[in-house]
Parts: structure tokens; sequence; C-alpha cells
């Protein structure tokens, strides 16, 4: 069965895993804030804890923080934990960010900061984004911080430029799910050398040392997702994900849509184990996105004007962190797919105002494209160990399902 996602990995991250010594996580720092052309990366265990350490240590609190109403929910976790309140913005298609012609509407005297994200690796107009918060900031005389979420868009590019550079600060996941992976963590870069060593006294007077045991436990734990998403036994993790909940423990952090909430470690400081691997996977950065771009051409050529259903924009500075389709049944592609040994995703399957914990922060106002969207996106599978022939296989499938739908 090809799986819907799987990372990117050989024996160099369980060596590195092996070989620990040395300030690992500083080195991660290092190398991750050079690869992506930043003066300056904090590591923290997961992307919504460098987000809330952000926050707090910029000291914005009972704010509003503008975000789209279409992303991972932890983002929201991690703003209302911090003591500010999201404020929703309606996305747009066909990039599936945050809608621009909306957004000056949402700014105010209150707002702290803008939270863009750059959804499924498609970069956002950051030019625009950064004009709209400009005049908003000389209109109520005060500061707006913009933050990129580019857990999806490492290095997506607009307009020739690096998101991540157009904002204040970027933030970055790097659970076992994300483009590339150091097991779990998060990181945060930025070219602000004050904003970066308040956050580092901040982390250090607040984030512990993980636990032996959770050390312990790490290479067990990329040894079994290696495993899990390995060809071979991965017919076997599918009818075990059907049956139980295993693997969306494995991939999603054990993240609850409907309770805000944080995992228990989320004040543990990256752990070195983790560093390591992140180590290795920064040296692969170029060629999983080469192959994920190259995947992404390739659907683009099998099934534009081939399917009924909305194809992702063919962007050349998109990550493709997941390659999306909208489709009306996305059960039934789902299981037809399923039964010709092709797994989709189904990523972002709410819109976080509609969820319980956060309609009260909506008031009555209405997010349809959102809501419409997380009824009917599925991703295709785009991970770098794809071979042509398997891309070839998905596609023809997938034209062969929409036939008989
Ligand atoms: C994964 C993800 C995050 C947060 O990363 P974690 O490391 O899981 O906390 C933030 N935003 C988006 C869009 C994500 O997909």
């Amino acid at each position: 069965m090809i799986p819907r996602l799987k990372p990117h990995l050989d024996y160099r991250e369980f060596a590195a895993m092996l070989r620990l010594g040395g300030p690992a996580v500083e080195a991660f720092e290092q190398a991750f804030a050079a690869k992506f052309g930043a003066s300056h990366a904090v590591a923290f265990p997961y992307g919504r804890s460098a987000l809330l350490a952000y926050l707090k240590a910029s000291g914005l609190r009972d704010r509003e923080i503008v975000m789209p109403a279409y992303t991972c929910s932890v983002v929201a976790h991690a703003v209302a934990l911090s003591g500010n309140r999201p404020r929703f913005v309606d996305i747009a298609l066909p990039d599936y960010n945050m809608d621009l012609d909306r957004l000056e509407a949402a700014l105010n005297e209150r707002t702290g900061a803008v939270i863009s994200t750059h959804l499924f690796g498609y970069p956002l107009d950051v030019n625009r984004l950064q004009e709209i918060v400009s005049a908003a900031e000389a209109r109520f005389g005060t500061r707006i911080a913009i933050i990129q979420d580019c857990a999806h868009s490492f290095d997506a590019r607009f307009d020739g430029r690096s998101v991540s550079k157009a904002g204040d600060v970027a933030f970055y996941g790097l659970n076992i799910s994300k483009m590339m992976t150091s097991i779990f963590g998060g990181m945060l870069t930025t070219d602000d050398a004050a904003a970066a060593q308040e956050l580092r006294a901040f982390r250090d007077a607040n984030f512990r040392p993980a636990s032996l045991a959770k050390q312990l436990m790490r290479p067990a734990y990329l040894l079994a997702a290696h495993t899990a998403f390995s060809r071979p036994a991965y017919r076997f993790v599918y009818w075990l994900q059907k049956s139980s909940s295993l693997l969306d423990r494995l991939t999603r952090a054990y993240h609850l849509d409907d309770e805000i909430h944080l995992p228990p470690d989320h004040l543990d400081l990256m752990l070195p184990v983790d560093a390591s691997v992140g180590l290795v996977q920064l040296s692969k950065y170029d060629e999983i996105i080469a192959r994920r771009r190259h995947a992404a051409s390739m659907y683009d050529r099998l099934l534009r004007g081939r399917l009924p259903w909305e194809l992702p924009p063919l962007i050349g500075g998109s990550t493709y962190s997941h390659y999306i389709i909208r489709v009306p049944d996305r059960a039934r592609v789902m299981r037809e797919m399923a039964s010709r040994g092709i797994q989709l995703g189904q990523l972002i399957e709410y819109s976080i105002p509609y969820l319980p914990a956060y309609r009260r922060c909506a008031g009555d106002e209405e997010f349809p494209v959102s809501l419409e969207c997380s009824t009917m996106t599925i991703n295709l599978p785009v991970h770098a160990s794809l071979r042509d022939s398997d891309i070839a296989r998905i596609a023809a499938c997938l034209v062969e399902v929409a036939a008989q739908i």
C-alpha cells in the first residue's frame, strides 16, 4: 500500500542518534538558520511551543491575534493559551490561505499580531500582507507583529523571496509528518537580534530538560515510525489505523480538536537526539523539496483537464507539503483509492471557528470557504520516496475513480 505520507529516513538518521555528543541543539539551530537565510534560530519541542513562547516573550497579552480560519488547530491553541484571543479570517481559493481582501476589516487597535500560513506549501502574497499590516499600524498607531507559520512552507517563495523573511518571525513544525523532521521539534527564525535574545532567555527560564525516559524512547519511536511507513508494513498499519488511533497519535502529536490543549511536554527543551536527526534531515531538505515539486508537476500534467475536481495551483515557489484536491464525496474517493492500494490524506477536516472551543470567539461571523474546504479536501501522496511509476499509478487510479463517481 502507498502511504499518504512517509518521512524520508535512512540509516544516517539512526546513526546520528547513536553518535550523540556535543551541543547538538545549538548546532541544529545554527545550521537551520544558515539553511533558511535567517540570522537566528531558536529550537523548541514543538512548533506550537515556539509560537506560544514568542507571544509570551514579546509581552503580547489580552490582544487579538489574527489568523486564518482554516489551519492546524494547534496554532489557535497556542494563541489562546498565551493569554490572547484568536481572531479568524476566512481563506480564499485557489491557495487555501487567508483572504487578504478580508484581512483589513479584521485589524483594529487591539490587534497584536497577524499569523499567516502558506498552507500546504502554497505561498501567500506576502507583499500585500505587509502593505495591509503597515497601513493598519499607521492608522491605529500600534505595532502589529507579522508571524509566518512556515510549518508547511519552510522555504516557500513568493515573488522570489522566502515567505519566512516577510515579517518579524517565522516558525516551523518538525514532527514526523512534516516535510523534514527532527522526530518532534519546532523552530523559530528571525533576523531581529533583540527578539531572538528575548525569546532564548524566555525559553531558558521557562522550559526544562526532557525526562530521561523520553530521551530513551526516541530511537524506538523513530524506528517504529520508519517501519510503520514502509511498504510491506503499511497494509498492516493501515488496517490497525482503521481499528485504532495508533497512527493518528504517531503523526498528529496528539492534538485534540475539541479542546484547547497543548501536550504535557510542550515546555520541554528540544532533545539532543531530535536535533541530531534534524541535522541529517536538513542536509536532505533540497532533495526532499525537489522530489515534492516533481511529484506535483507530474500530477498536474497527468490530471489537469482529466478530473471533474479542483486541482491545486501549480506554483514554482511552493514546497508542496500537500497536494490538495477538493472532491464532493471525500469518504467515497478515499475508500475507492484505498481499495486500489493507495491511501489519501485528509488533513484539516475542520474549520477552527466552528470547533466548539472556538465558536464563542468567532461570534456570529461565518467562514464559508473554510467550512467548505474542511469537508472537501483530500491530499495525494507527494513524499520524496515515491517513484515516478507510483505517481503515474496514483493519477491513473484517481482518473478511474472519478469516472465511476
Ligand atoms: C504542524 C503544524 C503546526 C505546528 O507544529 P507542531 O510541531 O505540531 O506544534 C503549525 N501550523 C501548521 C499549519 C501545521 O501543519
